[in-house]
């Protein structure tokens, strides 16, 4: 059993390193890159996703992100929120796969990144260009006025928060369901889509919507597509056309050692 495990084990590295030799002649290649990312990308820095075994709605209700609910029951809905985005992942940093990302951009090999993390890890390791498709949970913003703040600006110890100029109720500036997609964030993306030959998705399940339209719009605007991701996504057996399996830092890791 042993043999056979090590077996496999030496097939999915050799997989994996022919794919990693595409990749490279992809993205050496490719006229506009774009990187698509979710929230695997961010789980090495130590924030979970929210599906699965280790995800945030096996321990939290997703009610409290849902905006009717927030408005009715701003206290409560507060309270979960500072306990899980600021008490629990305020300090995570950017891993190597976020630096990579930046560094890429610098080297004129990336155009943009689209994600759906709201944890403003990309901006961290350096990203000029991002996307948030699903807005950032570091800035605050006046439901009322719509003031924005940075999170350092406001205290959160006495919940709800409440806005300087005008006393509103402020939430954090990232979508709850039952909010739309910020318009800027996806003016660009559908951009990125049109006009991209290149997509490299890191890290998501392709399950929420509108924000896995994104890949398959490049896709059937002719775009190749990269995917990053140690699980099999909705993407894999569809769209993608090199998959490099495995944890996101150690892949995009591999992958900066070929290009850089
Ligand atoms: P998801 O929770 O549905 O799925 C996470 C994906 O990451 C899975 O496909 C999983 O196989 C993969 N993954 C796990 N570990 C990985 C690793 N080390 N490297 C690479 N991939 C790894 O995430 P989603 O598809 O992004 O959708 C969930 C929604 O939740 C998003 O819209 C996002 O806004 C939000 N979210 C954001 C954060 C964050 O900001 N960091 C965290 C949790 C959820
Ligand atoms: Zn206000």
């Amino acid at each position: 059993m042993d043999s056979f495990c090590n077996f496999v084990k030496t097939f999915n590295i050799f997989i994996l390193e022919d794919n990693i030799n595409k990749a490279v002649e992809l993205i050496k290649n490719a006229r506009q890159i774009t990187a698509f990312t979710g929230a695997g990308i961010s789980v090495e820095s130590g924030i979970p996703p929210f599906r699965g075994e280790a995800g945030l709605w096996n321990k939290y209700d997703p009610m409290v992100l849902d905006i009717n609910y927030f408005f009715s029951n701003p206290k409560e809905s507060w309270g979960i929120i500072r306990e899980i985005f600021y008490d629990f992942f305020g300090n995570a940093e950017p891993n190597k796969a976020h630096f990579v990302l930046a560094e890429m951009e610098k080297n004129n090999l990336l155009e943009s990144v689209i994600t759906q993390n709201i944890d403003n890890l990309h901006q961290e390791a350096g990203s000029k260009t991002v996307h948030e498709f699903h807005g950032n949970s570091k800035k605050l913003i006046c439901v009322d006025c719509r003031t924005v703040y940075k999170v350092g600006e406001i205290s959160i110890k006495v919940l709800p928060p409440k806005c300087k100029n005008c006393n509103g109720l402020l939430k954090p500036d990232f979508i709850f369901f039952g909010e739309g997609i910020p318009q800027n964030a996806y003016i660009a993306s559908v951009d990125a889509a049109n006009k991209s030959d290149l997509f490299i998705v890191i890290g998501t399940t392709g399950e929420v919507m509108p924000a896995c339209q994104i890949p398959v719009m490049a896709k059937q605007n002719g775009a190749k597509i990269i995917e990053v991701n140690p699980e099999f996504s909705k993407f894999t057996n569809s769209i993608t056309d090199v998959f490099l399996q495995g944890k996101a830092t150690e892949v995009m890791g591999k992958l900066s050692d070929a290009l850089f």
